[in-house]
């Protein structure tokens, strides 16, 4: 069990955790968002941050501070925490990402970690390669070495009480971003960030981003923090989380609101082009668009990064409100309706539903049919597993209509599409009192058919005999041929 972190509650690969920051003496709740703040610019002050929008923990640039004599004095002098008068946690990044952009630093990882904890950081960072997407297997795994040879220092250094970040790269390699969470999971760091996803994210490549996170989190241990370095957009918080990400860090907010983006969990928008502002927060409500566009540079800037705040952290309450209530999916599949690329990072996140059913628990609310995709949920998956345990009679009839008479079969069970055959006893328990659209799609029925294939192949020994409502050719062919079959839409 990991000292700094506790899982309370799960949804698919979400959960609500507990993570313990010792030299800032707070938990922050999971999944929580760091407002990135640039030690040199100060859109909206750390302290109004705290104060006005509940930010408990942030992260600032440690190279930044380094490299900036007078800021580096001050923050020698005074503490990171009296410096941005911020109460929560801090985390200082390392540098990586000038690195990444620049190609050199002139910082070596002892010198990070110690210069972070000299100025007080409650997280630091060593100095990892940010390998990119879609390089050579042999520099991904040549960089992957360097970072991983820097953890492996990062722990010689004498740091106190302060946590320590260990990166996990990989570039664009599942296999190797799986056994690069194995290694850091192993070592005695204590949060876990999934590094160089940005050029994903630019990209809209949220599909590669999933399997990206999938893979770490098969090195990973469950019990790891998980933080999704440089992902900002609301957009994309819920993917994040049902994958299995806690905290994400936004410097969107006031990069975007610099050229006038707005942002919606829908997507950004150019606030040249809004007539009405979708939002019900305060500057929302004070301010009409055209009132927006009239303010002075700074102003406009300001209160545009104010309210692309707003949206970010109650996009993070909504999610940890749906983990809460077991409905994390259909949020995610609410936003992934809100952009294709966005439908592409929910079908790969749907790739790994066997990973995911691991931490997904056996009962929740209402299992919610809302698209064709929901037939590929973790909870089909489970039934599926589960139809190999039952036990079944000699004969079987299973139907989507009324039960057969005892003289005719031994037993009679129901079949619900996406999950398939089940007895009548379990109709009462979760998933199977789901509720599902009446014009019942192709997938579910696909999903309905593969159910009713692994119970016949399960149990060679038992005759069944299918009763369904018009299901097509091509779902039927999924059903072994030994399986008699009734069209019930005949009678
Ligand atoms: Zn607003």
């Amino acid at each position: 069990m990991r000292e700094c972190f506790e899982i309370r509650d799960t949804d698919a690969g979400g959960r609500i955790g507990q993570l313990s920051v010792p030299r800032a003496d707070i938990t922050v709740e999971t999944p929580a968002l760091l407002p990135v703040i640039n030690p040199n610019i100060d859109t909206i002050s750390p302290r109004r941050l705290a104060e006005e929008f509940g930010a408990e923990i942030l992260i600032t640039n440690s190279y930044i501070i380094y490299g900036t004599d007078d800021v580096r004095e001050r923050a020698l002098e005074d503490g990171l925490h009296e410096m941005f008068e911020f109460p929560g946690a801090i985390v200082t990044d390392s540098g990586s990402f000038q690195l990444a952009e620049y190609g050199e630093i002139d910082v070596t990882t002892e010198e990070i970690l110690e210069f972070q904890h000299a100025i007080g950081s409650d997280i630091g960072t060593p100095v990892d390669i940010p390998t990119p997407p879609d390089v050579s297997r042999e520099r991904a795994e040549d960089e992957l070495e360097t970072t991983q040879e820097r953890l492996e220092l990062a722990e010689t250094v004498e740091t106190g009480e302060m946590l320590v970040n260990a990166p996990v790269q990989g570039s664009t390699y599942p296999d190797l971003r799986e056994a690069a969470g194995r290694h850091a999971d192993a070592t005695a760091l204590d949060v876990f960030p999934v590094g160089a996803v940005v050029p994903l994210m630019n990209e809209y490549r949220y599909d590669d981003v999933v399997d990206v996170v999938a893979g770490a989190k098969r090195g990973l241990g469950a019990d790891a923090p998980v933080h999704l370095f440089g992902a900002g957009h609301p957009m994309m918080f819920a993917l994040g989380v049902a994958m299995g990400c806690d905290l994400f860090d936004s410097a969107a907010y006031a990069l975007y609101a610099r050229d006038d983006r707005y942002l919606t969990v829908r997507g950004t928008r150019h606030l040249e082009d809004l007539d009405y502002l979708p939002c019900s927060c305060p500057i929302c409500t004070d301010f009409s668009p055209d009132e927006l566009r009239m303010l002075e540079d700074d102003r406009r800037e300001e209160e545009l990064a104010a309210h692309n705040l707003h949206v970010t952290f109650a996009e993070i309450r909504r999610i940890k409100q749906a983990i809460r209530a077991g409905n994390l999916l259909e949020l995610v599949e609410g936003r992934a309706r809100s952009h294709p690329t966005m439908l592409d990072g929910y079908r790969a996140l749907l790739d790994h539903a066997g990973q995911l059913e691991r931490t997904d628990p056996v009962s929740k609310g209402t299992f919610f049919y809302t698209s064709h995709e929901s037939a590929r949920r973790p909870e089909v998956i489970r039934h599926h597993r589960r139809l190999e345990r039952l036990s079944v009679p000699d004969s079987l009839f299973l139907t989507e209509g009324e039960p057969a008479s005892r003289e005719t079969f031994d037993e009679s069970w129901r079949v619900e599409p996406p999950f398939g055959p089940f007895p009548r006893a379990l109709s009462r328990s979760y998933p199977l009192t789901a509720e599902v659209p009446g014009r019942t799609d192709r997938s579910a029925l696909r999903a309905a058919a593969d159910g009713v294939r692994r119970l016949v192949e399960t149990n060679p020994e038992t005759a069944v005999t299918l009763g369904h409502r018009g299901w097509p050719e091509s779902v039927l062919d999924r059903v072994p041929d030994r399986v008699a079959l009734v069209d019930l839409t005949d009678e």
